[in-house]
């Protein structure tokens, strides 16, 4: 038998940084996942994940953020890697539009520094994209993309240099309370420990299945064309883009390597039962849809597909996350439900669920994240 302080189960995107901030703080911490982090069979590959601050979806994250961008130089500074790359991302769309109202509300909200673009002035400054009819940019410049994988790996290697116990291979059969402590079932042993902190990804409709919060998992697909315009390549400048359209969503990255551009849809997906049903298959119309918009407002790409991937959204009903303590088991913590877009946030989300293990509180603003909304 296993004991501890703490135990994180999930050591992905979100688990990987937890265990990071709990063996920094002294904690005896174990982490376990199901798989071997980073790997491609959750929510957190695909090579890049955008990061950016006057966030659309609602100011409420803007603080958040900050402590994000704060941890994630953090940890440049400590490890020496280099895992943020300030591209800038061009938002594009209609004024009244959810992308571009939502990010003036939160840059007018937090003094956020942004610039903006007239429909005419987005192809001279951008050459390669084509807005559609009527829309305007921004450009906010201290954003752009983490490496999604080599951000796991540090947050992984800080921990196993902590002293943190990382157990790969090792999915949690169920968990207990019993009295003061929490039981964790293996396939082959009981682990026995004072906090449980639940970083599950698209499980946890699984093994948060008692917060009674429903969510959705949903099939999304990233995809990777050849490219041979220097107008979309990183080393010309060129910046992350969002882009909405009357037909959805899409976003994408400068080219960084010979893998091309990286594209998505970031609305609509596949829904499906659970994590156990996630495929590498590919979605035809998804496909088609996303090559739409490359012919029509990025047209020197090319439609050659050189690499695809299949990765899940856990959406909650409001599509915000959930984050805090069990309503009924004090010592137990979690961050779920990342809607899609969860990873920007994964070093700060480590750092609550380091300061909820250990001190029971936080001074990080995440009222707005509890699933207490939902009852
Ligand atoms: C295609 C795509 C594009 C995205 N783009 C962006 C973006 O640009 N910017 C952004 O901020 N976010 C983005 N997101 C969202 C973001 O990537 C996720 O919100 C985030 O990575 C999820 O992290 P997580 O730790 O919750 O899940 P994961 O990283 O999947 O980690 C969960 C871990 O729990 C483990 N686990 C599950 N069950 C058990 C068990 N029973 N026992 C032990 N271990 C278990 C799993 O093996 C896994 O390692 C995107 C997501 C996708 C799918």
């Amino acid at each position: 038998m296993l004991t501890c302080d703490v135990a994180v189960v999930g050591t992905g995107g979100v688990g990987s940084a937890a265990v990071a901030y709990l063996a920094r703080a002294g904690a005896n911490v174990i982490g376990l996942d199901r798989y071997s982090p980073p790997h491609n069979h959750g929510s957190s590959h695909g090579q890049t994940r955008v990061i950016r601050m006057a966030y659309f979806e609602h100011p409420d994250y803007v603080p958040l953020l900050r402590h994000a961008y704060r941890e994630w130089h953090d940890l440049e500074q400590t490890t020496g890697r280099k895992l943020y790359f300030p591209t800038g991302v061009l938002q594009i769309g209609p004024e009244a539009g959810e992308v571009i109202a939502g990010t003036l509300r939160s840059a007018q909200q937090h003094q956020l520094a942004i610039q903006r673009y007239a429909f005419d002035d987005i192809t001279r400054e951008f050459p390669g994209v084509v807005p559609p009819e009527a829309c305007v940019g921004i450009l906010e410049r201290d954003a752009g993309y983490l490496l999604v994988a080599e951000c796991i790996s540090a947050y992984l290697d800080q921990a196993r240099q902590h002293g943190a116990i990382l157990k790969n291979d090792t999915p949690i059969k169920s968990w207990t309370r019993n009295e003061d402590t929490f039981e964790l079932q293996t396939a082959d042993e009981v682990i026995h420990a004072k906090q449980l902190v639940i970083c599950g990804g698209a499980w946890a409709t699984q093994l948060l299945a008692d917060l009674n919060v429903p969510m959705t998992i949903l099939r999304k697909h990233l995809y990777w064309y050849a490219n041979d315009a220097a107008a979309y390549t990183q080393a010309s400048s060129f910046p992350v883009f969002l882009i909405e359209t009357l037909g959805g969503i899409y976003y994408g990255f400068p080219q960084i390597d010979r893998q091309g551009v990286k594209l998505a849809r970031h609305d609509g997906g596949e829904p499906i039962a659970s994590a156990q049903q996630q495929s590498q298959q590919e979605d035809a119309a998804d496909r088609a849809s996303v090559e739409t918009f490359t012919r029509n407002h990025l047209p020197l790409l090319s439609q050659d597909l050189v690499h695809h991937e299949a990765c899940m959204y856990t959406v909650t009903p409001d599509q915000h996350f959930l984050v805090g303590t069990h309503p009924e088991h004090d010592g137990l913590h979690f961050v779920a439900g990342l809607s899609g877009h969860g990873f920007k946030f994964a070093s700060a989300l480590g750092q609550i669920l380091c300061d909820l293990a250990m001190t029971g509180q936080t001074s990080v603003p995440i009222d707005f994240l509890s699933p207490r909304r939902f009852f």
